[in-house]
């Protein structure tokens, strides 16, 4: 697949002998000016595209692309009739699943079978937020005799979305399938690491009918087309997703026009396991909660807290589960893949390097077999029991390294669970009812699994952090209204 040409149908011709991509503006491709940026496959650190390098001039021609499409054929559009073109968007990727999964996961490196659940997650955002584009309505407030006051909902505008390299076909459903349903006009910048789904969703949403600048993607670099969206005085709306350094960025240049942000950054989300837990699933969810996506995920569950009772066998279970993990290339369809780029390798190799010199005990780890040399794979590593204040329990490694950490009472677990900057998710193994509801209400977090773990859940369920994890809401019908406004309408008849 990797040098098939119908892995690349929307690049716009050749650099280098390879495919080169343009940025989608006003609905035509427009070509990169100056010269574009390699895109590495991770899995064997070579160049296999390139994309375009856009910059303040780009940005400023998608936003206005943006402003005409709200002022003509997409504002124009009926809600019904967003709705069906969002659910004709939904049916054209999952024509093309195994297409767009193989490219995903090229340009990602992670296993082809986690990249096909990413794409069919991206039709099911269309579907669910198409759906609802016809069901959001406003209400009517009973007030003074001889008035009607009405609050209608609206789009914002023009809405700025900012994603990382982890996820992008699923950041780009999260984001762009909700603002669309609600009627904004859309600019993406997607990550420079790994976008080339994104551009294909463009080609997507074009062949469907997307009109003419409803969405607008520019492709280039954060500090350059990144800070540009944001600093732009058109905008009216800035979703991010990405670390918690460029979100604070990203928020003070959006405060300079007053324009609201909903922040998705980092986690170190724990995992609490109690001695009545069912040991044997919580030990292989922890294992699977961090090392899905090579440990690359905001919501990864980065900590273990166990209690000290049954400490030692959970530690042999998780041992065992990590023993038996597969590391391999994305054709490999392995439990993990490698991490994105030289830089992130390492930066996970010193975290682990630097444990060890801490002299943390290692419970488990998972070699990289000698075969993948090349790629930017890392080992797969438990260490426990870990002091509260080791930077592997405060910080994000966003790699496949887990810290066990050990408590005794309950309220030593919350004191753990809510002793990090952070507050994205939190896991609870236990079988007592009233416990589950305690640890439930008392772990700061924006989202709590009970006997299971996952990043959210389905697109059905809000998701979004505390803390340093974030503000703002996304998924589920809440992202409807962190992505419309409101207007009272009041009416005096008599
Ligand atoms: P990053 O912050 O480096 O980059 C994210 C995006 O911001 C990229 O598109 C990048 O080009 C852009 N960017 C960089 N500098 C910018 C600037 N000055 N102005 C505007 N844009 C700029 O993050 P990353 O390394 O790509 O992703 C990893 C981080 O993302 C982790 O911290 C992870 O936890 C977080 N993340 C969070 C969630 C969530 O839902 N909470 C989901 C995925 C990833």
């Amino acid at each position: 697949h990797s040098d098939s040409d119908a892995l690349f149908p929307t690049a716009r011709g050749r650099h280098d002998a390879q495919p080169v991509y343009g940025h989608l503006i006003g609905g035509e491709w427009v070509d990169g000016a100056g010269t574009p940026l390699a895109v590495l496959a991770p899995a064997t650190a070579r160049p296999f595209a390139w994309i375009a390098r856009g910059g303040a001039a780009q940005i400023d021609a998608a936003v206005q692309a943006a402003r005409r499409a709200l002022d003509g054929d997409w504002g124009r559009l009926t809600a019904a009739e967003r709705g069906q073109l969002m659910a004709s968007f939904g049916a054209r990727v999952r024509e093309q699943v195994e297409r767009l999964a193989w490219l995903e996961a090229h340009d990602t490196g992670k296993p082809i079978s986690q990249a096909r659940a990413d794409i069919r997650a991206v039709a099911r955002y269309f579907e669910f937020y198409g759906g609802a584009a016809d069901k959001v309505h406003g209400e009517v407030i009973p007030y003074l005799n001889g008035y009607n006051v009405s609050v209608v909902r609206e789009p914002l505008g023009v809405t700025a979305h900012i994603t990382p390299w982890n996820y992008p076909a699923q950041m780009f459903g999260r984001t762009v399938a909700p603002a669309l349903a609600m009627g904004n006009a859309v600019v993406l910048k997607p990550a420079e690491e790994a976008c080339l789904i994104c551009l294909e969703f463009g080609e997507i949403a074009r062949q469907v009918g997307f009109p003419a600048g409803s969405l607008n993607i520019v492709t280039g670099l954060g500090e350059e087309a990144g800070a540009a969206l944001t600093a732009h005085p058109d905008i009216n709306f800035v979703s991010f997703t990405g670390s918690p350094e460029v979100g604070r960025l990203v928020q003070e240049a959006a405060a300079r026009h007053h324009v609201p942000v909903v922040l998705e950054l980092g986690g170190k989300s724990p995992q609490v396991v109690f001695e009545d837990a069912d040991l044997e699933l919580a030990a292989a969810t922890v294992c699977q909660a961090i090392t899905q996506n090579a440990g690359q995920t905001c919501s990864a569950g980065s900590r273990v807290i166990v209690q000290r009772s049954v400490s030692e066998r959970f530690q042999q279970l998780l041992a065992q589960r990590f023993a038996a993990l597969r590391i391999g290339r994305p054709e490999d369809d392995a439990d993990l893949g490698p991490v994105i780029n030289a830089t992130q390798q390492r930066r996970v190799l010193d975290f682990i390097e630097n444990a060890r010199a801490d002299r943390l005990p290692v419970i488990a780890q998972a070699p990289v077999p000698a075969a993948l040399s090349e790629g930017f794979f890392v080992p797969p590593t438990v260490f426990g029991p870990v002091p509260a204040d080791n930077p592997l329990v405060c910080k994000e490694v966003f790699g496949p390294v887990l810290a066990l950490q050990l408590f005794d009472t309950e309220a030593d677990a919350i004191a753990l669970a809510n002793g990090t900057e952070f507050g994205l998710v939190a896991g609870v193994w236990t079988r007592d009812g009233a416990r589950q509801q305690r640890m439930a209400r008392r772990i700061v977090s924006g989202q709590v699994f009970i006997n299971c773990y996952g990043a959210g859940g389905g697109v059905e369920l809000p998701f979004g952090g505390t803390k340093r994890s974030g503000h703002g809401r996304e998924k589920g019908l809440l992202a409807l209204e962190e992505l419309s406004t409101t207007k009272t309408i009041v009416n005096r008849y008599e």
